[in-house]
């Protein structure tokens, strides 16, 4: 039995009225609430070990980079990374994906090619977009199937000698399609060329192997997945971060610094300049120990319950069109209602206590490629209800109505 009423009593948050209402958080896609144990984890940090990490001699100072280091051992078993020099800390997903594209892109030559599909978020565009420009590389994209699959055949077929990388994300944040990754990153073996996950909507219903899908980076963010904010993971292949330049220059990422020349620290301290937010990344392992203790896999059934469910009821309402129903999606809901705009729908939802939302999700190429300019959208996370969803149905029906 999935006891989703203790898991409840872990997020204080939850415990919200909006309007007169019990609040009914569905923004999940974008970021999940924190359990307690993770902002005691950051109290902790903050009154027990505040000292800044790898720099001092003195005793705080070497408990909190302890912390920040078994953070590190603590991702790698996660992702089963084989290395903590593939772990690298960074700000989240979109940082992660812009020191790929700053420093990998770096060894490219006008006329390179990167391939990315249509359904990606703008963090897994925009980078190559900026480098694309100052390098005069090209961007190719695969588009995607009337169910919102990725078109498996033209991603294939966008491959050729000039293809450097591939770049593209697990799980769709506005489609909920789940990519088939590993066998993405096979194909751009066969040609030779390497392969970026974007994890962020992955790692919240599942745990990447990334030994096991052989990818050569992978990308996510804490905040989705019940930890921190501020806090992302880059995983790269050791051979691949090794022969990349530096992102960012500062502290910790040197080895010896003079005016004449500048030598730079071993991974994975040579793509972490500065002080990151070591306090943070000190409590991460709570986050996970959660995932853990709730178990990752009973979390999914519960949310694919709750997305089977949602869905079935949302054709009880007039006018509902769902974007993306390819088969195992993950429990993402994009939708219209007929004749209303997506703000005026979300903002009725949130007079009647229900948190969802509303635009373009950062994916206008996909917008554009639905012929659309935003959509609603719900998702779902361990702490969601079935009495939850009948609230969303019942004030989504009264949505229609006044529409
Ligand atoms: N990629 C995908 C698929 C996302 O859904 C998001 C955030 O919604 C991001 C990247 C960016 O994540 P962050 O803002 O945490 O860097």
């Amino acid at each position: 039995m999935f006891d989703v009423e203790s898991i409840r009593a872990r997020f204080p948050a939850l415990g919200r009225e909006l309007y007169g209402r019990p609040m009914v958080y569905f923004d999940n896609v974008a970021t999940s609430q924190t359990p307690r144990c993770v902002v005691d984890a950051i109290t902790a940090g903050y009154f027990g070990a505040k000292a800044n990490v790898h720099r001092g001699v003195h005793t705080l100072s070497q408990e909190a980079t302890a912390l920040q280091e078994h953070a590190r051992e603590r991702v790698r078993q996660w992702i089963n990374a084989e290395s903590v020099s593939e772990i690298i800390f960074t700000r989240g997903t979109t940082e992660a994906i812009n020191l790929v594209a700053s420093s990998f892109c770096a060894g490219l030559s006008a006329g390179d090619e990167i391939i990315l599909t249509v359904m990606e978020h703008h963090a897994n565009i925009v980078p190559w977009q900026l480098q694309a420009k100052r390098l005069g590389l090209v961007i190719k994209v695969a588009g995607i199937n009337a169910d919102g699959s990725l078109n498996l055949d033209e991603f294939r077929s966008l491959f050729s000698p000039r293809t450097r990388l591939a770049a593209f994300c697990h799980v769709s944040n506005v489609l909920g399609t789940v990519n088939p990754v590993a066998d993405m990153i096979a194909e751009a073996h066969s040609h030779g060329v390497p392969a970026l996950v974007d994890g962020a909507q992955a790692v919240a219903h599942l745990r990447p192997d990334v030994r096991a899908l052989n990818a050569d980076f992978y990308a996510f963010s804490l905040h989705k997945m019940y930890g921190p904010s501020g806090i992302g993971v880059l995983y790269g292949r050791r051979s691949l971060l090794e022969a990349m330049p530096p992102y960012q220059g500062g502290g910790e990422m040197i080895a010896h610094v003079s005016f004449d020349g500048t030598t730079y620290a071993e991974l994975p301290y040579k793509f972490e300049a500065g002080t990151p937010d070591f306090v943070g990344i000190g409590a991460l392992p709570s986050a996970l120990d959660f995932m853990e203790e709730t178990g990752v896999e009973a979390m999914a059934a519960h949310e694919h319950y709750l997305l089977d469910y949602c869905t079935r009821r949302m054709a009880e309402v007039p006018g509902v069109t769902i974007y993306g129903t390819a088969p195992g999606k993950s429990p993402v809901i994009s939708f219209n209602l007929a004749g209303a705009h997506h703000y005026d729908v979300g903002m009725l939802l949130d007079k009647q206590g229900v948190e969802v939302r509303t635009g373009h999700h950062c994916a206008q190429p996909l917008m554009h490629a639905l012929g659309i300019e935003g959509t609603v959208r719900l998702g779902f996370a361990a702490y969601n209800t079935i009495d939850e969803v009948d609230r969303f149905i019942a004030a989504l029906q009264r949505t229609a109505s006044m529409l």
